[in-house]
């Protein structure tokens, strides 16, 4: 089935693309053995380029489902990269299985995961996605291949944006849980110093992150809420009794239904919402019971949440900068409150070790995400001024995130790039594999 492309991360209307929507390994290989630049797409949920190709194919793989195997001994999961992580967990967890990272959005796909070896709240202990899977098959345009972990083209495709191939199944470890639930404890802090702190000193849980309230300024910049999380045991839940203690069922409280005017978020109205947000959150700070969507993905409550920003939209600016650099995340997150560039959504998260894939994005150290209104005067200069900052501290912006890095600072920050354009050339030697991200960033030589 073939379709214009539209929605979320829309090509550009003067070249539009073709969407094509396989169901099957077959149809794939055999678009990949045609001539036109074809990149593979999932739920579209990259904020930038990164799943999109002007005047190409896009494979919407959102289709590719034959395959759905779990293993209730092992908790070893093979499954078509079609599936979302939604639709795992909608199955798995009644069995008393967890997907072992998740992104902070249910609306993922497998091969997204994989295409961009998305981290978690628990990067500092778990790692990235890539990390927690035996093998994966991928569809290239020189054939079918069953990757592991010591092959050179699976690192290349954990991280890699789609530009090896098409994920079209993995095997992944699942983690076994006894409820649905989560053990949450919340630490307001004062200070961004008092919010590195207290996301450092307590490692007795799996899952760490911080909101920040991105528009404070003087000695309360980056002051926040730190929030810690565990799966709850059965015998964790306070006395509460629990008929099925590993029943899910997630669902959208509310849909924003046409975009807001583009002033609806600024920087004084998102002084007053983040003002009001750490009041709040500092007033119901404490251990409690959660449910496991109100821990992990508190935004798929609020269906169509971007068109909160109207129309102008927003950008989502996104980087790690290793331990040791923190005055650097002090410096972005004061320099945009200055300039009143104000963040509405402001997270920071540890990360650990690095994964084996070569453009993989998270390494040992900080990151920041911050939801910025985009098209505000001076935003881009500022944002490439720290863009520079980053790479020279070691650090990187994640391509995931992004649609405006300069190509020249890419392989500064991802040293390993040659070597992923290189196995790229072996398995696709005509440049088949392509995005709007590869040719902007000009991988590969995909331009
Ligand atoms: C609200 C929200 C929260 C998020 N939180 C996090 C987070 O906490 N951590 C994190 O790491 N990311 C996070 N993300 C980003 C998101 O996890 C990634 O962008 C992910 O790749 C999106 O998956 P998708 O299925 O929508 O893929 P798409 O956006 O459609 O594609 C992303 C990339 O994957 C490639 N791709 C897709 N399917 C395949 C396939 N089958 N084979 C090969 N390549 C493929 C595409 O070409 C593209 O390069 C968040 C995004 C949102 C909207």
């Amino acid at each position: 089935m073939t379709q214009q492309l539209s929605g979320w991360g829309k090509t550009p209307a003067s070249f539009p693309a073709k969407l094509i929507q396989p169901t099957s390994d077959q149809e794939i290989l055999e678009v990949l053995s045609g001539p036109l630049r074809t990149a593979p797409r999932g739920l579209g949920r990259s904020y930038g380029d990164a799943a999109q190709i002007a005047a190409g194919l896009v494979l919407d793989l959102t289709r590719l489902k034959p395959t759905f195997e779990l293993d209730e001994k092992t908790g070893l999961l093979t499954v078509s990269a079609g599936y979302s992580l939604g639709e795992i967990l909608e199955r798995t967890l009644p069995r008393g299985w967890f997907i072992p990272v998740t992104p902070g959005t249910r609306f993922v796909t497998v091969g997204g995961a994989v295409a961009s070896d998305v981290h978690g709240k628990n990067h500092h202990r778990d790692g990235s996605f890539s990390m927690h899977l035996s093998n994966l098959e991928l569809l290239t345009p020189s054939g079918a291949m069953t990757l592991t972990s010591s092959d050179p083209a699976f690192a290349a495709t954990a991280g890699g944006m789609g530009l090896t191939g098409v994920v079209s199944k993995i095997t992944v470890k699942l983690l076994a849980v006894e409820t649905s639930l989560i053990r949450a404890v919340t630490v307001p802090t004062r200070s961004l110093a008092e919010t590195f702190e207290a996301m450092t000193r307590d490692d007795e849980y799996t899952y760490a992150v911080a909101w920040i309230d991105a528009t404070a300024t003087g000695s309360r910049l980056g002051r926040g809420l730190a929030s810690f999380g565990e799966h709850a045991k059965i015998d964790e839940l306070f006395g509460r009794t629990i008929d099925q203690p590993l029943a899910y069922h997630p669902k959208a409280v509310a849909t924003i239904p046409v975009s807001a005017p583009s002033q609806l978020l600024n920087p004084l109205t998102v002084r007053l919402f983040n003002s009001a947000w750490f009041q709040a959150g500092a007033a119901r700070c404490g251990e409690k019971i959660t449910s496991l969507d109100g821990f992990f993905y508190p935004l798929d409550a609020v269906g169509s949440w971007n068109r909160l920003y109207g129309r102008r939209g927003f950008l989502q600016y996104q980087v790690v900068v290793p331990y040791g650099s923190e005055e650097l995340i002090e410096t972005i997150i004061g320099r945009l409150a200055a300039g009143g560039h104000p963040s509405f959504l402001s997270v920071l998260k540890r990360f650990g070790e690095q994964s084996m894939g070569l453009l993989s994005f998270p390494k040992p150290g900080w990151t920041l995400a911050l939801d910025i209104p985009a098209k505000r005067p001076g935003l881009g200069e500022l944002l490439r001024d720290f863009d520079r900052r980053v790479a020279a501290a070691g650090g990187r912006v994640y391509l995931a995130k992004d649609g405006r890095l300069d190509p020249e600072l890419l392989e500064t920050m991802y040293p390993n790039l040659r070597k992923f354009e290189e196995i790229c050339h072996n398995l696709d030697p005509e440049g088949i594999m392509a995005t709007d991200l590869a040719r902007r960033l000009r991988i590969g030589g995909r331009h």
